[in-house]
């Protein structure tokens, strides 16, 4: 049996978890102060995931970057690569909030979605 310690991002009272495991398979959770915190440390430790927010670029809008986001977490060790492939877009306004940018992310399953309107500049 082996020990893991995370550390839970559910709330800012940030506590420090301990998973006992063999191997993937965990046996008992530790330190949790509610429900999710143990749901986490089982996800954590079997298939971490995040949400990624991040900007694209856009022309012809009021600004020149556009707020993104995963409509749903996706697996860790990608956030990296998927960040990458947002750096490569370029966008043309308008583009309405909820608007899918990218449509299952590297074969994630996972769109990628405006965060805010981006309405269009004439001239
Ligand atoms: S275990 Fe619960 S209370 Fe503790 S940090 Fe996680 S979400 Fe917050």
């Amino acid at each position: 049996m082996e020990i893991t310690h995370y550390l839970c991002i559910g709330c800012p009272l940030g506590c420090r978890l301990e998973v006992e495991h063999e191997e993937k398979s965990v046996v008992e959770v530790r330190g949790h102060s509610c429900k999710k915190g143990k749901e986490f440390a089982k996800d954590e430790h079997t298939d971490p995931r995040r949400m990624v927010t991040t900007t694209v670029r856009v022309s012809g809008g009021l600004w020149p970057k556009l707020p993104v986001k995963t409509r749903a977490p996706v697996p860790k060790p990608l956030v990296k690569a998927v960040c990458e492939e947002l750096h490569k877009v370029a966008l043309r306004a308008p583009v309405k909030m909820g608007d899918v940018i990218v449509s299952d992310i590297l074969q994630t399953g996972v769109d990628i979605v405006a965060t805010r309107d981006m309405p269009r500049v004439e001239g």
